[in-house]
C-alpha cells in the first residue's frame, strides 16, 4: 500500500527562478536549506542553477558539502553555524562564509592559515531581526579582526535578513533597510570593496526593488509559494513545485450516528460513504488537521472526518460517492488543496507545510 507520495516538479523550480530573476537587475541566490525546503538538496540546486541563480544559499555548512560533493560548482553561501564550523572543509570547498561573531571569525582565520587560504566572508549584520549578526555596536571590533587578518580573509559580502518582509509596508522594513545603509557605509569606509550586499528574501525581492542591492535571497517562492498577495492575482507567474498524494484503500457504506476515528470527533450526520486513507501524522499530516484540512479526489474535496492517526485518515465521501478503493487522493497539486490551503487549516504557514511532507519522504521527479 503506497503512503504519501512527494512527488517535485523540478521543472516549475527552473521557471521559479528565471521569474524571479525577470523582476530584478541583481543576480540570484536560491536558498535551498533544509533540503530545499522539503523539495531535495541536490535535484533542486540543479533546477535553480538551470534558472540562473549564480548563487545557492544554505544555513547548515553540511549542505554547502553536499552541494559540492554532488558536483556543484557555483558560488555557495553558509551562514548558521557558531564556533564548531567545519571551516576548513568549508574553506577547501571553497564555499562562502557568513561572520556574525569575533568567535566564529577566529575560527574561519585559523582554518584559513593553517591551510594557507583566504576565506571569503559576509559580515552578517543584525538590523533588527536580532537572530544571526553582528549588531551594530559589535561592527567596528568584527571589521577590526577580520582587517587585521587580511592575508586570511577576505570580505567580499554584506548583508541582513528583515523581519517583516511578508508585510509589505510596515515600518521595520525601512528602519533596517536604513540599518543596513548605515553599517555599508561603515564597511566601505574602511576601504572595503563590497563585491555582494544582500538583503532581500522572496517577499522583499517581489515588493520592494528597492532592497535588492546586488544579489537577492528568495526561498520560498523559487518553490513556488509567494509569501506576499500578488496585486494582479496571478501568484506572480509562480509555480508550486511540490505535490502530495495518497491513496485509498477502502471505501465503505456506514448508517448515519456513526462516530468516526479515534475518541469519536466526527460523527456521519446521515447514511454516507467513508474513504480510508493510508497516511497519518507519521506520514506529515498533521494531526491537528482532523475535521479542518481537506483532500481532493478526481477534483472533489473532502474534509478529513475527525482524528487524524498515525498512519491513517478517514474521509466522509458522501452517500453514492463514485470513490473506489485504488482512487489517487490528492493532498496537495494543482487539482486540490494548496500548501497555503493546508497552512490555514492547520493554523501554520506554507513553509512548514512543505519542510514537513517533503521532509518524511523520498521525493520522486514529477
Ligand atoms: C530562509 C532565508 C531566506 C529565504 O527566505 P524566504 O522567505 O523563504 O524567501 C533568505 N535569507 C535568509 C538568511 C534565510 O534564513
Amino acid at each position: 500500500m503506497t503512503r504519501l507520495e512527494v512527488s517535485v516538479d523540478y521543472g516549475a523550480i527552473t521557471r521559479n527562478v528565471v521569474r524571479l530573476r525577470a523582476t530584478t537587475t541583481a543576480q540570484v541566490m536560491a536558498v535551498v536549506k533544509a533540503d530545499a525546503y522539503g523539495h531535495g538538496l541536490v535535484p533542486a540546486s540543479r533546477a535553480a542553477r538551470e534558472g540562473g541563480a549564480t548563487w545557492l544559499g544554505v544555513a547548515q555548512p553540511d549542505e554547502a558539502l553536499a552541494l559540492r560533493a554532488a558536483g556543484d560548482t557555483g558560488r555557495i553561501l553558509t551562514w548558521l553555524y557558531g564556533p564548531e564550523l567545519p571551516a576548513r572543509a568549508l574553506l577547501a570547498a571553497g564555499v562562502d562564509l557568513s561572520a556574525s561573531s569575533l568567535e566564529v571569525l577566529d575560527v574561519i582565520v585559523s582554518a584559513a592559515r593553517q591551510d594557507g587560504r583566504r576565506a571569503r566572508v559576509h559580515v552578517c549584520l543584525d538590523t533588527g531581526l536580532a537572530r544571526e549578526g553582528v549588531r551594530a555596536e559589535g561592527l567596528s571590533a568584527l571589521l577590526d579582526a577580520a582587517l587585521a587578518a587580511d592575508d586570511a580573509v577576505e570580505i567580499v559580502g554584506a548583508w541582513s535578513h528583515l523581519a517583516w518582509a511578508d508585510q509589505p509596508g510596515h515600518p521595520t522594513i525601512d528602519l533596517q533597510a536604513q540599518a543596513f545603509r548605515d553599517a555599508l557605509a561603515v564597511i566601505e569606509a574602511r576601504g572595503v570593496a563590497l563585491e555582494v550586499r544582500h538583503l532581500a528574501n522572496s517577499a522583499a525581492t517581489l515588493t520592494r526593488p528597492d532592497l535588492h542591492f546586488d544579489l537577492v535571497r528568495p526561498g520560498i517562492a523559487v518553490y513556488g509559494l509567494p509569501p506576499v498577495e500578488d496585486p494582479a492575482g496571478a501568484s506572480f507567474g509562480l509555480e508550486p513545485a511540490m505535490s502530495v498524494t495518497a491513496s485509498l484503500a477502502l471505501v465503505k457504506d456506514v448508517p448515519a450516528g456513526q462516530g468516526v476515528s479515534y475518541g469519536h470527533d466526527y460523527t456521519t450526520p446521515a447514511a454516507t460513504r467513508l474513504g480510508l486513507v493510508t497516511a497519518g501524522y507519521a506520514d506529515g499530516i498533521f494531526r491537528s488537521a482532523g475535521n479542518r484540512a481537506e483532500v481532493a479526489i478526481d477534483g472533489r474535496r473532502h474534509r478529513i472526518a475527525g482524528r487524524v492517526c498515525m498512519d491513517q485518515v478517514v474521509l466522509d465521501l458522501g452517500p453514492d460517492a463514485p470513490e473506489r478503493a485504488g482512487d489517487r487522493v490528492v493532498l496537495i497539486g494543482p487539482d486540490g488543496p494548496s500548501a497555503r490551503d493546508w497552512a490555514r487549516a492547520v493554523d501554520t504557514i506554507d513553509y512548514e507545510i512543505v519542510c514537513r511532507f517533503g521532509g518524511l519522504k523520498g521525493k520522486t521527479p514529477a
